[in-house]
């Protein structure tokens, strides 16, 4: 049973908002059905189990341990027939659990190894012990979220934590971030929680960042951070670049509105933000607050203030100022740095492209912008004239020079002309990193798409790649991204095919090093990077990449060796493109013929949900939840009714 946000009610009568916790136990009677083995999981140890039979039938009773004192929407209860693997955490010995459907307990092993370390880098990280006695994780087919965090019982989609042989190095990635992100709300949300659904953007934007930091720290090699830049932070800018984009904090009263708070502004904003905060105060300092913070409510409710409180107590900076024009106000900036003629503006970046001010236009937003240690007031004319004589001493020191170096700040800067075509050479490998590269060439496509400067710009910011070797995939992924959107713009344009021979000239060269196999002693990354170049090819209409996607296609259809699984949605794609009655046909069959989700997303829907109904999850009807209240009384507050 899922709960979140609004569905406890729905399964027994109680105060089913998250300020009203209590202590619950849960007392589940199911069915045995042709002795199948059908075992009943929720938050807490199973205590005591009886069996007994009635009209012909054979039942099982669970009766589970009290819980903590919590929300009602992180209670779960799951029952299924199950296989599982389990493991003690190194450092804490936490009795961790996967459980999979019969027959896939060793495709969940790599999902366990990830959160035993996950589960040991949160305890040092939040310095508060795990509060439960297990952590089980349970893979469910046909599960509508990606994930959910109920405490101590956390459930996912199959396709999200499940690996086997053909699992591409991006999933795998997927997978960690999707673990790391449900065991990070075991203590920030489910210890300490949000007060209402207001503040859902703290709760889930806290989880996506904190993914990443124990991705990071458990898989160093794969540079998680500039992924976050090139997808999470690109995401949450893509959207909020929007008109009708909205604030991350918003108020919402009803269960349709508290629903409509789960988007990438909660999620991928949010995490922009506290990423851009942890920044500017200094990892420690960060890391010292959400301790203060999670020792200070423990098994309580908060309001997002109740954070930048404890941040401000770890820092002595005033946080609440600082990011309160950030949580209440929609968008962010763009800031244009004209060097020569020695000025600095600030506006709302709109992809729609600049607003321009009437008479009776309301005055241009702020934001706080942190250069550092130097936080950028456009109100304020002596933090605008120390933001230009830092530019001066940079332009003393090269001959071009770029500012929110980490791309920690969440907004966008537009440079001079001079300065853009300073930086081209720049972009070459071995000069700046990753992050700032692709920083860069999202930065220079993002305001030649919306008009801002021109797009030539951009396209002369990266003409060099054409040239680069050995070189790291993430920024040609964002190359890669940044054409092929440009590619959707131009397709139907008269001078679409001197953008192809653009693509080309890029592409070529890459596509020739990387081949389409996989060469040994290769880097394990080297598949995402074939499958960006190649991409650029296909767009480019380039025959030979065309003919081998089509007869690539064919001979896996045939039942020859699959796809790699990197390049298995390109060559999907191509083939389709060329033969789409023929391969839509195909694909069909081989996504009727599989079982393993994964397999089934790559065939068919890219976002994992596939549509597989094998295991009966429960018969409500014999569901007994006992719920002891012993929280708070309740507050006045109007009682919600699901509808
Ligand atoms: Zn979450």
């Amino acid at each position: 049973m899922q709960f979140e946000a609004t569905d406890a009610r729905r399964a027994f009568p109680c105060w089913d908002e998250p300020a009203f916790k209590a202590t619950f136990q849960l007392v589940a009677t199911i069915p045995l059905v042709n002795e199948r083995n059908m075992l009943a999981v929720s938050n807490t140890p199973v205590t005591e189990t009886t069996e007994f039979l009635h009209d012909g039938g054979r039942y099982k009773t669970y009766t589970f341990a009290p819980t903590p004192k919590m929300s009602t929407y992180l209670l779960a209860l799951v029952v299924g027939e199950f296989d599982v693997v389990s493991a003690f955490s190194d450092k804490n010995q936490i009795q961790t659990s996967v459980y999979t459907m019969p027959g896939k307990g060793s495709k969940g092993k790599f999902c366990l190894s990830t959160a035993l370390e996950a589960l040991d880098f949160f305890i040092d990280f939040y310095g508060v012990k795990y509060p439960l006695p297990k952590s089980d994780l349970l893979a469910i087919p046909d599960f509508a979220a990606g994930a959910m965090e109920n405490w101590g019982c956390v459930t996912y989609r199959e396709a999200k934590i499940l690996t086997d042989v053909g699992t591409s190095l991006q999933m795998k990635k997927g997978i960690a971030r999707t673990v790391c992100h449900e065991l990070a709300h075991q203590w920030f949300g489910n210890l300490t929680t949000m007060e209402w659904w207001d503040g859902l953007f703290l709760n889930e934007g806290f989880a996506r960042f904190m993914e990443f930091k124990a991705v990071d720290h458990i898989f160093p090699q794969w540079d998680i951070w500039n992924e976050f830049i090139q997808s999470v932070y690109a995401m949450a800018m893509g959207l909020d670049a929007m008109m009708t984009s909205h604030p991350v904090e918003m108020k919402c009263n009803s269960p349709d509105e508290i629903d409509s708070m789960f988007d990438s502004i909660s999620y991928a904003k949010g995490a922009s933000m506290l990423r851009m905060v942890s920044t500017y105060l200094g990892d420690d300092v960060f890391m010292k607050g959400i301790r203060l913070y999670l020792n200070q409510y423990a098994y309580s409710n908060t309001i997002p203030t109740d954070l930048w409180t404890c941040l401000s107590t770890a820092s002595g900076v005033d946080v609440n100022s600082f990011l309160h024009p950030w949580i209440t106000q929609v968008g962010f900036p763009v800031i244009t740095i004209d060097d020569v003629a020695g000025t600095v503006t600030m506006e709302r970046f709109l992809a729609s492209g600049r607003e321009l001010p009437t008479s009776d236009s309301p005055p241009p937003p702020a934001w706080p912008c942190a250069f550092g240690d130097l936080v950028l007031d456009v109100n304020d004319p002596a933090s605008m004239k120390s933001l230009l004589s830092k530019i001066a001493d940079l332009k003393k020191a090269s001959p071009y020079f770029i500012l929110n170096s980490g791309r920690s700040g969440f907004f966008r800067i537009n440079y001079s002309p001079a300065n853009w075509a300073a930086l081209a050479p720049a972009l070459q490998p071995g000069v700046l990193p990753s992050i700032d590269r692709i920083a860069l060439i999202d930065d220079c496509f993002s305001l030649g798409k919306a008009g801002y400067i021109s797009v030539t710009t951009a396209l002369d910011l990266i003409s060099s790649f054409g040239d680069f070797g050995v070189d790291d995939f993430i920024v040609w992924q964002e190359v890669s991204e940044q054409l092929l959107g440009l590619a959707g713009f131009y397709k139907n344009e008269p001078f679409f095919p001197i953008f192809q021979q653009f693509l080309l000239k890029i592409a070529s060269k890459q596509a020739a090093r990387l081949g389409w196999e996989k060469k040994e002693g290769e880097p394990e990354n080297y598949g995402s990077f074939r499958n960006a170049v190649h991409a650029m090819m296909g767009a480019a209409g380039d025959p030979a990449t065309l003919e081998y996607c089509a007869k690539r296609f064919n001979v896996y259809a045939a039942g020859g060796e699959s796809v790699s699984a990197d390049l298995r949605k390109l060559v999907y794609k191509l083939a389709l493109k060329q033969d789409e009655e023929g391969v839509t046909k195909t694909l069909l069959r081989l996504y009727r013929n599989t079982s393993f989700p994964g397999e089934s997303a790559r065939e068919g829907r890219e976002d994992g949900s596939v549509m597989i109904h094998k295991v009966p999850l429960l018969n409500y009807s014999l569901l007994r939840a006992n719920c002891v209240t012993r929280g708070p009384p309740p507050k006045k507050r109007p009682f919600l009714f699901p509808h």
